[in-house]
């Protein structure tokens, strides 16, 4: 019997959010979520890469407490009353940002908590009592910077820090289909698929290059903002040691996946 000490990593995630409407519901998305915070237990802190935050240079939010974004459009009003009062870590930020040196990040004092980062906290970890920091995603790079990214904000793992992405591996809203509510269109399955394939073959890498994959990923990802916090997560990965898992590998209204992707690490090194 081993006399190793469980890995003291953290596990890494990559969630696929959806509609915000999932903050408020009990589905079978939203249970998988709540299963991973009770799997993964209460981290020091978590820092969210939300497809919903791009901007112009690296920035991250450095307020010790972010407020609560209600960054969509005509959704029900208890959607708007929702919030979500998690702390903020101005130390974790500072910490990022001499991670990625000589990259210059702002500390950010204006953003807070968006729907791609709340939505699916209020499910993992409800009680709200884990300091959160997001980065922000700079939309001018390529997408092999943001992969890069992840990379260099591996050690945050070591360091009881949970690294998640939100955002959805196929996210197509002009092709929707309200009367396909648990079923993709065959191009939205197969490029989910081939997601699975490249990144269970261990070729993360070659993700940055989607947009030379063809029609199916030409479909998924007619924009990079959700497909881009994907990147992050593959790169903060181990592939000696992480485990891999597909939660809800499943498309729904047609264009939306909602697979989300779990990283483990191992328990006895
Ligand atoms: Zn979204």
């Amino acid at each position: 019997m081993s006399t190793t000490p469980p890995s003291t990593r953290m596990p890494a995630l990559f969630i696929g959010h959806g509609t915000p409407m999932n903050a408020l519901e009990q589905n079978v998305f939203t249970q998988s979520w709540a299963a991973l915070g009770h799997c993964i237990g209460k981290p020091k802190a978590i820092l969210v890469v939300s497809a919903h935050w791009q901007t112009r240079g690296v920035a991250v939010t450095a307020m010790q407490r972010p407020e609560t974004i209600n960054d969509f459009g005509a959704f029900p009003k208890a959607l708007f009353d929702k919030t979500y009062p998690a702390p903020g870590s101005p130390e974790l930020a500072q910490r990022i940002a001499r991670l990625l040196q000589p990259l210059s990040v702002a500390q950010d004092h204006s953003w807070g908590l968006d729907h791609g980062a709340w939505s699916i906290l209020v499910h993992l970890y409800p009680q709200a009592d884990v300091p959160v920091v997001q980065l922000s995603m700079d939309a001018t790079q390529s997408p092999s910077f943001h992969y890069e990214l992840g990379q260099r904000l591996q050690p945050l793992r070591d360091e009881g820090v949970l690294i998640v992405g939100t955002g959805n591996v196929v996210h197509n809203l002009g092709r929707l289909d309200w009367g396909m509510p648990e079923n993709g269109y065959d191009w939205a399955e197969r490029f989910q698929a081939r997601v699975q394939e490249i990144v269970t073959a261990g070729q993360d890498w070659a993700l940055t290059n989607f947009a030379q994959m063809g029609a199916d990923a030409q479909r998924s990802i007619p924009s990079a903002d959700h497909f881009l916090p994907l990147l992050y997560v593959l790169g903060s990965r181990d592939r000696e040691d992480d485990a891999l898992e597909f939660v809800t590998p499943q498309c729904v209204f047609g264009s939306l996946s909602m697979m989300s992707i779990a990283l483990w690490p191992s328990r006895e090194p």
